[in-house]
């Protein structure tokens, strides 16, 4: 098949364009942004990913996850900084488990490199997808540098545009689309701080910090250049918010009051602070994700989701695989692979896109307090005595299954260590674990 496109070279789309080439498509991929390995800057998204077991797992099966490791600063856990400048730390796991922080940027190039260096595989950069005529497959695509449009008629169109994608909006007018968009109540700023006086990470390098301030939060993601990225949280608007945080005096009473560890590191580095725009969050649902045996949805496209449990890349690696698969077993009929992708698929992202929105406000307040570091170190003493149990965030971060799974675990052992906590476990207590044996923790 010679006319296989894919619209958007992101992170999802790029990898899909390997897995499409190695399935033995020649793919073309279209791109509404600059070459960014010819030096042209991306919009501004998160500075920073950090990548989990599934989507090395994606990444190791087409030979790319060695590549992206070598750029990438592995945290085995997260620093909590309390206002009083008083840090206690979290392991991820017992056995040294970590997240992978590596620079957009960096993934980007790698995967562009990587898809490039096939032969299969054509990139068009500076081309905006503008339309779709679902029924024939053709694209109307924009040369965004000559203003030139072109009509491009697909026998395969996988749209990787993202959250916002064109795509996806045609296939909204549809019969029967569900569609759905939640911003989250909250915007974020990146602020870049350099590595220390001695040449050295500005804070512990690996971990991830966190400053949790109930209605906020401070973020921080180690870099291999021994900069540390910063992402404040903040709502909208309030007392304490982005549309009162208007002045290099107000984010100075800010840091200065709730964060005053790091407020030296940051002082010098606000320069592009009041330029930049806040950016937003959003969860986007949506089904199908295909139409007919002609188009499918893949990445943030069909499921963008809260930063929360840094899955959004991850997840979206992960289609890359399902799909690819899908493919394989239906070779003969793309309609069935499509819908085998989407059915397989789709339970699992609304149950991560819920399980995100949960997990902000844990990130923002509880992960500070003594109960939840309780339940944290008893869920991994759990892990040690009972190897079938993990703790949801290990599920989710350290494994490959299935997002659903993850929630149903939590779920039924929610009320066992909610008891267990309760009694805060100074007596001999006796719980049902899952299989129905009665265990006794002393
Ligand atoms: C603050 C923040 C932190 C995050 N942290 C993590 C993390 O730690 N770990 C993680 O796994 N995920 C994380 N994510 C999520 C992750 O960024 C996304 O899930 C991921 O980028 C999705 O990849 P994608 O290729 O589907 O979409 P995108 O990365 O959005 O790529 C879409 C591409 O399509 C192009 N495009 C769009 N419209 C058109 C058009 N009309 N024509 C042609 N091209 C078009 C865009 O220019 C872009 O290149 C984070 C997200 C945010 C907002």
């Amino acid at each position: 098949m010679n006319n296989t496109i894919i619209v958007g070279a992101g992170l999802v789309g790029s990898l899909l364009s390997v897995y499409l080439a190695r399935a033995g498509f020649k793919v073309s991929v279209y791109e509404r942004f600059g070459d960014p390995l010819q030096g042209e800057s991306r919009s501004g998204r998160s500075v920073n990913i950090t990548l989990s077991t599934r989507g090395f797992q994606a990444l190791d099966a087409v030979g790319l996850g060695d590549t992206v490791r070598q750029f990438c600063v592995p945290a085995y856990g997260r620093v909590i900084h309390s206002q009083d400048g008083r840090t206690t730390y979290q392991p991820y796991g017992n056995h040294q488990e970590a997240l992978y922080s590596i620079r957009r940027d960096d993934l980007s190039k790698i995967l562009l490199d990587f898809a490039r260096s096939q032969e299969s595989i054509e990139f068009y950069f500076n081309h905006k997808c503008l339309d779709l005529d679902l029924p024939t497959g053709t694209l109307t695509l924009q040369d965004v540098v000559t203003d030139r449009i072109e009509r491009i008629q697909a026998e395969k169109i996988f749209a990787a545009d993202g959250a916002y994608s064109a795509v996806r909006q045609k296939m909204q007018r549809l019969k029967g689309f569900n569609y759905s968009q939640e911003y989250f109540d909250q915007g974020y700023k990146e602020i870049v701080i350099p590595p220390d006086s001695q040449g050295n990470w500005p804070l512990d390098r690996n971990a991830l910090h966190i400053w949790p301030r109930d209605r906020f939060m401070l973020i921080g993601f180690p870099n291999l250049d021994k900069s540390f990225t910063l992402s404040l949280h903040l709502p909208y608007q309030g007392e304490i918010s982005h549309e009162s945080i208007d002045s290099p005096q107000a984010i100075e009473n800010l840091f200065k009051t709730y964060f005053p560890d790091i407020w030296e590191s940051v002082r010098s580095n606000l320069a592009n602070y009041f330029a930049s725009p806040v950016e937003t969050m959003v969860t986007i649902k949506c089904f199908p994700w295909s139409y007919q045996d002609k188009v499918a949805l893949i990445g943030d496209a069909c499921h963008a989701i809260l930063p929360s449990y840094g899955q959004g890349a991850n997840a979206g690696f992960e289609d890359c695989q399902l799909l690819a698969r899908c493919i394989q077993q239906h070779l003969d009929n793309w309609q069935d692979a499509f819908k085998a992708y989407e059915t397989a698929r789709k339970p699992d992202m609304d149950a991560i896109a819920h399980l995100c929105v949960e997990h902000f406000t844990v990130l923002h307040d509880a992960v500070g307090n003594a109960e939840f570091q309780e339940r944290n170190k008893l869920e991994r003493q759990l892990q040690i005595l009972y190897p079938d149990y993990a703790p949801i965030y290990y599920n989710i971060a350290f494994t490959d299954m299935s997002y659903r799974k993850a929630w149903e675990i939590e779920r039924s052992y929610r009320n066992i260590i909610d008891e267990m906590l309760e009694n805060r476990f100074n007596s001999a207590t006796s719980i049902a674990l899952e299989s129905r044996q009665f265990c006794t923790i002393a």
